[in-house]
């Protein structure tokens, strides 16, 4: 109550007063959610605080929020620099509810999308040429777990919540042609593999091998197998075999087996690895043709042991990284998709199945992605 007559009051003073306005005392909503409280307990229930949407933001109710394994590298300290709580979440597709006065692009009702990002530095060269996830000035802000500029001394909160607010240069446009709960993995999962795959040269009759059938990895099936590429898959999984050719796939090897694995030597042109752990490069690299590329997106918590040198310079071989993709580029993915009828293939679940959920992530037991249903959290 003394709380609500005090954001009247700041909101009254501000419109009467221009000079103020240049300086927002920013009022909050509350939203539920989900965090981890450390890095081995169960994630549970949370209340975290929005800001208002300011004149050039987003306002979202959370529809669907995909489960990317970065979620589960974060909350469980795998990866450095974990604040707690902590909620995770960057494959978001929501309605929105409210839009600045400024926000031209997007009205309420309708559907929108955020990724992995909610802000950069937007002055740099990366930047300027749509790469905000390569921002020059180390600018990028992640949707979680990334020093929150609007509340100072606070961290941002992902989409396993009931509602964001976000910068309009960083919320997407969605098709209400597609299932946008199986959109949302698109967010990270798809753009993710799509980049990589675009900027590295996946084009028609190109033979390109995918590393893993995991949320990553069957986007980038899908997506190989799209542009015209002879696709194989790579799994440890002999069970996911038939899976992988419905997705796409013409040949799965099972990467286990030194015989399959030695009957591609020479023959790729590209390799997008999206493994999640530490593991032996150099049977991928043996697999490469003279001037091939392993692109490794899969981001361990500790490092892969290295190659074999002589892997690479007696083949002018190049092992490359890739993070995500820029705003343009997920936009254009998203529209791609669209074009394409291509979505993820998802297991829906209640924001309660959360630490079950990861427990079978770790067991690359994903069919194969988990998407929140965020009515769940709702109720
Ligand atoms: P995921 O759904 O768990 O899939 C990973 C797949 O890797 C598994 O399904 C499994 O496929 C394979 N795998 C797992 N453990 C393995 C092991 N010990 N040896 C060999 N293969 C193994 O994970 P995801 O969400 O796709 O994410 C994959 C990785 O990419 C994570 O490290 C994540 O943090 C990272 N990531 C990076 C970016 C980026 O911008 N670069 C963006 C998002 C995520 P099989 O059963 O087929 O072998
Ligand atoms: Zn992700």
């Amino acid at each position: 109550m003394v709380r609500g007559a005090l954001v009247w009051v700041i909101e009254l003073t501000r419109a009467a007063n221009p000079s103020f306005r240049k300086f927002p005392i920013m009022p909050t909503s509350i939203a539920k959610a989900y965090a981890g409280f450390d890095k081995s307990s169960p994630l549970g229930p949370y209340s975290l605080e929005r800001r208002q949407p300011g004149p050039r933001d987003v306002q979202m109710e959370i529809l669907y929020c995909g489960v990317c394994h970065s979620d589960l590298h974060t909350v469980k300290s795998e990866w450095p620099g974990t604040v707690y709580p902590c909620v995770p979440g960057h494959e978001i597709v929501g309605r929105v509810t409210a839009v600045g006065a400024e926000v031209k692009a997007f009205k309420a009702g309708e559907l929108a999308a955020v990724g992995c990002m909610v802000d950069s530095c937007q002055n740099c060269p990366s930047c300027n040429e749509g790469l905000e996830n390569y921002c020059d000035n180390n600018g990028i802000v992640f949707t979680y777990n990334a020093p929150d500029k609007h509340m100072p001394g606070k961290v941002t909160y992902g989409g396993y919540s009931t509602q964001i607010v976000v910068d309009q240069r960083f919320v997407l446009k969605v098709s209400p042609k597609l299932n946008p709960a199986a959109v949302a993995p698109l967010l990270c999962a798809g753009i993710t593999t799509y980049s990589p795959l675009r900027h590295f040269g996946a084009t028609k009759g190109k033979k390109v091998g995918i590393v893993g059938l995991g949320g990553l990895g069957h986007m980038g099936v899908k997506f190989a197998h799209s542009f015209g590429c002879q696709t194989v898959l790579f799994t440890t999984s002999p069970g996911k075999s038939e899976d992988a050719k419905r997705l796409g796939a013409d040949e799965v090897v099972i990467s286990k087996d030194a015989d399959q694995m030695a009957k591609q030597a020479g023959s790729f042109d590209l390799i997008l690895n999206t493994v999640a752990a530490p593991h032996n490069l150099d049977p991928f690299l043996n697999a490469l043709k003279r001037d091939g590329t392993l692109v490794l997106v899969g981001a361990p918590d500790s490092p892969h042991p290295s190659p074999s040198v002589m892997n690479l310079i007696f083949r002018r071989r190049s092992i490359a990284g890739s993070l995500i993709g820029g705003i343009k580029e997920t936009q254009e993915m998203l529209d791609y998709c669209a074009e394409k009828n291509i979505v993820s293939d998802i297991e829906m679940i209640k924001i309660q199945d959360i630490n079950t959920a990861y427990e079978r992530m770790v067991k690359s037991d994903v069919k194969y992605r988990f998407v929140i249903d965020m009515a769940s959290l709702k109720g």
